[in-house]
């Protein structure tokens, strides 16, 4: 049966990235080995970091004086990273959920911690407004896209102090203007490539303002330095990335994917508003374009087991509700076909057909 893959990360790839990372571990462009077997200091490893960088440069329209990194340790270790190499003094974060809470617990081991707002009152179902942003703070951190509870900033940011941002879960879903941020960061495995790469966007005049001494590893000035490769990088990984780089460029680039994610999540998000049994968690405004999580309404409940099952057997495959929200979550990745929405859709008025 057709799957249709609404994880939340690990998550949907582009087929045709799937399909020539499996040739390139077979071999690599006719040169007798797999991408598996070759140095990260050979001049085809090269051309794939280069091409990767350069991709990615393009799509989001990066500005010259910004350095991209690929590296190891997952979105969690730059929660360390940040504060490690920017926080002096203070920092301020917003904290509109788990992944936030996460980053803010690391910075405390650097330095104050100035909340500016959370919506944690709602079980962050909402991000919040009218929030001041300390003009003495070392950074100001947010996270775009709350991958478990289903809220996007879908705008960039004034700060009046160097924007840290998150975006794991949002990253080329539409277009940034990045020189409203000091640095962006993000694990790969959302909608970009398979785990274990980082992308990094930095501006490298940030850097050297805290005293403490950083580790090798952990300085962003080694990696900037070693062009991603003071060690052996995630080299497949980076791999795939290029790959689903290439196939957002063919498709026509970033606009277009921006289009393709709000026609998919607005079918969606209109099957909910319009249901007889289901609803969704989140505030109207403050809904993202990638994880759409709704429940069931309360006289329904008991049925939550029930639609999952329903569901199972049409083909679908990810949208239980992270354990801190309940009911379920559809993740509408870049990579999702509209189809996969369609046939949630056709699954949800199935059920509610037979039990509304
Ligand atoms: C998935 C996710 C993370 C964690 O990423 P790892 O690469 O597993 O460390 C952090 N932040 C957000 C917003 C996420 O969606």
């Amino acid at each position: 049966m057709k799957k249709h893959n609404f994880n939340a990360g690990p998550s949907i790839l582009p087929r045709i990235a799937i399909e020539n990372t499996a040739k390139a571990v077979l071999e690599l462009n006719g040169i007798g080995m797999s991408i598996l077997e070759i140095s990260h200091r050979s001049k085809d490893f090269q051309a794939i970091i280069d091409e990767t960088v350069a991709l990615f440069k393009e799509l989001l329209k990066i500005p010259d004086n910004y350095h991209v990194l690929f590296l190891g340790g997952g979105a969690s270790l730059q929660f360390c990273m940040v504060p490690y190499n920017l926080l002096q003094k203070k920092a301020a974060y917003l904290e509109t959920g788990v992944w936030a809470q996460k980053a803010i617990k690391e910075a405390k081991l650097f330095g104050a911690v100035d909340i500016v707002a959370s919506s944690g009152d709602k079980n962050f179902n909402y991000i919040p407004k009218n929030f001041t942003i300390p003009e003495n703070a070392d950074y100001f951190h947010i996270t775009t896209n709350n991958t478990i509870f289903g809220t996007e900033i879908r705008y960039d940011m004034d700060s009046p102090v160097n924007m840290v941002a998150d975006m794991s879960s949002d990253i080329l879903t539409r277009p940034i203007d990045i020189s409203k941020y000091a640095l962006i960061y993000g694990g790969a495995q959302k909608n970009l490539g398979p785990a274990g790469v980082t992308f990094v966007i930095l501006r490298e005049d940030i850097l050297g303002k805290v005293d403490r001494p950083i580790p090798t590893m952990l300085n962003y000035k080694t990696h900037i330095k070693e062009g991603s490769l003071f060690n052996t990088p995630p080299c497949l990984p980076i791999y795939t990335c290029m790959e689903t780089l290439r196939w957002i460029k063919s498709l026509g680039g970033i606009e277009k994917i921006k289009e393709m994610n709000i026609e998919k999540a607005n079918l969606l998000y209109n099957t909910i508003d319009n249901s007889k049994m289901f609803v969704g968690t989140v505030e109207k405004e403050s809904r993202s374009i990638m994880n759409i999580c709704f429940v069931l309404k309360e006289q329904y409940k008991d049925k939550e087991d029930a639609f999952m099952d329903f569901a199972k057997s049409k083909g679908m495959v990810g949208i239980k509700g992270h354990r801190s929200v309940g009911g379920f979550r559809a993740s509408t990745y870049n990579a999702l076909p509209i189809e996969s929405v369609q046939a949630l859709i056709d699954c949800m008025h199935e059920f509610e057909k037979i039990n509304a």
